[in-house]
């Protein structure tokens, strides 16, 4: 990743213990739960709690996967986070009584046509190159692994190291599991309040009569695409943030349809199908550059549809339960700002684009080292929230 200007410097911070988190999203929520039990005092600022892209994300723990969109720094940190799971799961599991249906049997990577084919073949020698654990499979070994699989399958590549979790579950059980830490939670939107320079705490978006403050010490801005509209905000410290629209399906029916991830490219096009416990399969996901728009169409359906039943044709007898549109939180570089601002009293932990599901654990382990005084993890200071000399405008920038 590169840092054309600003600092990449991100000192400890010097905090005092009254938190509050701007966006109770998978991120938000998860660090919430996290200061909590390091004895923070922390109140979650959000009228939908776990509505966003929490709720439209497939769950895939994939950094290998996506080794061929991502920098090195990223992967880094990918790879980082998804060793961070199964502990993460496990804990969350514990303190909220939520089974978050973590499954860990890897997934598979299929190409249909020859070109599909020769696309494989390059992802399967950048991740030799970078030593990620894969395998080559043939057609028939990827159809022993996955019976479901169409018999038009060309080619296969195994990642065992990339899992999935039930975002939906997750999001569920750390709600659950801040409540029992002691996280206070207010449904409904909020500004920052800034006072000399200094941001004191947040007050909810009301006309009229301005609402009363309530004071932080901190203030995590945690508030997913809609980071750099959050009002209050100063210019200065405008997230680089922008809108991604993703657009994913829920069908019904699909237990033990499949055991792991299918991630395929069918005729150029990438489509993901990720099997849920429950017997849901969640068929993913597009991916446009067209602002805050939440609308389900019909062609984004139609192509996931058509993609999904070539590569799995059972599909096409299951129930279509949910057709949804959420918007990532991107940003320039696809890599997440986590870590203080040059605004005293206020972090960031946002733009988590295609991975804030995988990346919560880093995250909000970074975030409860930075408030403990602690240095960043190396890993994560590539990451800092003042790495763009330019904030960018979430409308005009993404179309
Ligand atoms: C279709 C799709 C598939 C995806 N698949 C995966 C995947 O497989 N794996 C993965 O790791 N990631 C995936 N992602 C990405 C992942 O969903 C996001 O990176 C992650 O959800 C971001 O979490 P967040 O908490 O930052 O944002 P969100 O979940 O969007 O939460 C932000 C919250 O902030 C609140 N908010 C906004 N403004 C305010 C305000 N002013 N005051 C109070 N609250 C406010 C909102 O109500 C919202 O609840 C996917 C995303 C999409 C859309």
């Amino acid at each position: 990743m590169s840092h054309p200007t600003g600092t990449s410097s991100n000192p400890p911070f010097d905090a005092g213990r009254r938190v509050a988190v701007v966006g109770g999203g998978v991120i938000g929520l998860s660090i919430a739960w996290t200061l909590a039990r390091d004895g923070f005092a922390v109140e979650v600022h959000d009228d939908e709690p776990g509505r966003g892209a929490s709720h439209a994300a497939a769950g895939m723990l994939a950094p290998v996967s996506e080794a061929a969109y991502q920098e090195p720094e990223l992967l880094a940190l990918g790879l980082a986070s998804a060793a961070a799971w199964p502990e993460f799961a496990d804990r969350l599991t514990r303190e909220s009584g939520v089974d978050v249906g973590l499954r860990q049997e890897g997934s598979l990577l299929v190409g249909f046509d020859a070109d599909d084919a020769l696309a494989l073949s390059r992802v399967a020698d950048l991740l030799a190159r970078s030593d990620l654990e894969h395998r080559r499979l043939t057609s028939r070994e990827a159809r022993t692994l996955e019976p479901a699989l169409s018999p038009r399958t060309r080619s296969a590549l195994h990642v065992p190291g990339d899992h999935s979790v039930d975002n939906r579950r997750t999001v569920r059980a750390l709600v659950v599991a801040a409540e029992r830490a002691g996280v206070r939670f207010h449904r409904h939107r909020v500004g920052l309040v800034v006072d000399g320079g200094t941001v004191v705490g947040v007050r909810r978006v009301v006309a009229g009569e301005p609402a009363p403050v309530h004071g932080a010490d901190v203030v995590v801005l945690a508030a997913g695409a809609d980071s750099a509209q959050v009002p209050g905000l100063p210019e200065a410290v405008r997230p680089a943030v922008r809108p991604v629209k993703g657009q994913v399906l829920r069908l019904g029916g699909a237990a033990n349809l499949l055991a792991r991830t299918i991630r395929a490219t069918v005729h150029g096009q990438q489509v993901y199908l990720v099997p849920r416990g429950d017997g849901e399969l969640v068929v993913g996901a597009t991916s446009e550059e067209v602002g805050p728009d939440l609308r389900v169409t019909a062609g984004a359906v139609h192509q996931l549809l058509r993609a999904a039943i070539e590569v799995v044709p059972e599909v096409a007898e299951l129930e279509l339960v949910e057709a949804l549109a959420r918007c990532r939180p991107g940003t320039p570089d696809n890599g997440p700002l986590i870590g203080s601002t040059p605004m005293p009293g206020l972090l960031m932990a946002t733009g988590h684009a295609r991975g804030g599901v995988l990346l919560a654990p880093a995250t909000s382990e970074a975030v409860s080292r930075l408030l403990a005084g602690l240095p960043l993890p190396g890993l994560v200071e590539p990451f800092t929230p003042t790495r763009f000399a330019r904030p960018l405008n979430p409308v005009t920038e993404g179309r």
